[in-house]
């Protein structure tokens, strides 16, 4: 795939990169190497200073780097800007948190000093996703690099601008030469990254395809990974929910990135007492959405990030469709120019089909029912992802059962499932392994020395 910039909502090629060659790469490995030696010794008061004035720029600069995503990816341009404020929210969480969470910690071993010491691991590597692509790579940035470890980004081939914009903006925010770089470099190269020496560890945000590889990689290599691989959440709806609330939560939670999130409710189990309303509803407000031009405001649904996206979702439709699965809305692409999908809603899922399978990734909505909610849990764990997920229920016992027994990184009751700079986040199953944010991600890529001093 080339390292290029193609805007998803007129299909024109912007602008392309060329790929960092042999000696670059090695250059920038060097570099990394060095800046660890030094950034390790720095103290939590000054990263916090880098890190709070990165946290700024993304404020000050919110719009102009919210387009170049809008630009890059198509989502629209009222999502990237909240993209990019939420990125600066989390360098001032971690500027602020990190000493805490990174405090050495105490063992009761009487007359003794027995402690841990979380120490920075050094140049970490951050493959990266195009579908958030500030608030994927500032997740691990902030709590990584506020831990004293140096970052390197391979970020996705399709989003080089915003991946150059990111580099520039922790230089600019003060953190020394090579403490952040980004390699624009083909996901080919990831493998020998991860083989190289200098590297001490990856984190992937991406496909299961692409975690497998990166995780065999890392356990060839005997280093520490953190994997954030697909989903296809579950969104259970039973008969004390309100129902208008889990609609419009439910159209919001599928559609959100123009369908393209890791955590967008995929999967809807809905019990039968209101999936007859709860589908009317679904089916009239999903249809409602303006789709179209993601630089225009008033737009809900932008385009799918590539052309080859709309044909592995309209294969994965049809598929489904030939199976015995009922479209009720859209099912078709909208079309050139543009990569447009519309809001497209499929019941009578087909055991096996692509829908029972696979993780659909745009604006489909996949419909099931539930005759109870032995059944809804069921059919909630019939799959192979493990990420997020979301019950509308008002019934304490059936909150507590879905809290429970569901087989996933996380559960929400009566919120959709969101990522949040304060909260772990991670996945279960072939959702991946490994936590980002909170004290979990912040001790992700750290040496947990144990110390006994008699
Ligand atoms: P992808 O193809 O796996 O790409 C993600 C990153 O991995 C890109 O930088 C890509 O580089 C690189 N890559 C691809 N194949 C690779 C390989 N074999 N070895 C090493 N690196 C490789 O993912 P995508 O389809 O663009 O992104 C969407 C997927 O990410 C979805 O499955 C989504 O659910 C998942 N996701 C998960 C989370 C989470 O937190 N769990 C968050 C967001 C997205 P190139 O671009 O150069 O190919």
């Amino acid at each position: 795939m080339a390292i290029a910039t193609t805007n998803p909502s007129t299909g024109e090629l912007i602008r392309e990169f060329d790929a960092l060659n042999d000696r670059q790469v090695r250059e920038a490995l060097e570099r990394a190497t060095a800046a660890f030696e030094d950034f390790r010794l720095t103290t939590f008061a000054q990263r916090s200073r880098w890190m709070h004035r990165a946290g700024e720029i993304l404020d000050e600069e919110a719009q102009e780097l919210g387009e170049l995503a809008t630009l890059e990816m198509g989502k629209t341009i009222t999502a990237a800007v909240a993209e990019v404020r939420k990125s600066a929210a989390g360098c001032r969480y971690y500027a602020e948190q990190a000493e805490r969470m990174l405090a050495d910690e105490s063992w009761p071993i009487e007359g003794d000093a027995v402690f841990t010491r979380y120490e920075p691991l050094g140049p970490v590597l951050a493959v990266m996703p195009w579908n958030f692509p500030y608030w994927q790579v500032f997740r691990f940035a902030a709590p990584a690099l506020m831990a004293g470890n140096v970052g390197l980004l391979k970020h996705a081939s399709n989003v080089p601008q915003v991946a150059l914009a990111i580099e520039d903006v922790l230089r600019r925010a003060g953190f020394p030469d090579g403490v952040f770089q980004t390699l624009l470099v083909p996901s080919s190269a990831v493998e020998g990254l991860i083989e190289d020496e200098r590297v001490r560890a990856v984190t992937l945000t991406g496909s299961e395809g692409a975690g497998r590889q990166v995780g065999a990689a890392a356990g060839r290599s005997i280093k520490t990974s953190v994997l954030e691989l697909g989903g296809s959440d579950a969104f259970i709806v039973m008969p004390s929910a309100d129902l208008d609330d889990a609609v419009n939560n439910a159209v919001a939670s599928r559609l959100l990135n123009n369908g393209q999130s890791c955590i967008n409710a995929k999967r809807f189990v809905v019990h039968d007492d209101v999936a007859g309303e709860f589908t009317r509803l679904f089916v009239e407000r999903m249809e409602a959405l303006r789709t179209g031009d993601p630089t225009d405001s008033g737009t809900d649904l932008g385009p799918l990030s590539s052309a080859e996206a709309v044909d592995t979702l309209d294969q994965q439709v049809r598929d489904t469709e030939a199976a015995g699965g009922r479209v009720l809305a859209g099912g078709k692409p909208l079309g050139g120019p543009g990569f447009y999908y519309p809001p497209t809603v499929i019941t009578d899922i087909p055991d096996g089909s692509p829908a029972h399978r696979e993780e659909f990734f745009g604006p489909v909505a996949l419909l099931w029912r539930a005759a109870d909610i032995d059944e809804a849990i069921r059919i909630a764990n019939d799959s192979r992802f493990g990420l997020g997920g979301s019950a509308w229920t008002r019934d304490r016992e059936e909150q507590l059962r879905f809290v429970n027994e569901v087989e996933t990184g996380m559960m929400y009751i009566n919120k959709m499932t969101t990522s949040t700079p304060e909260v772990p986040f991670g996945g279960a199953k072939d959702s991946g392994y490994g936590r980002e944010l909170a004290e979990f991600g912040t001790r992700a890529f750290v040496n947990a020395k144990t110390v006994w001093i008699s």
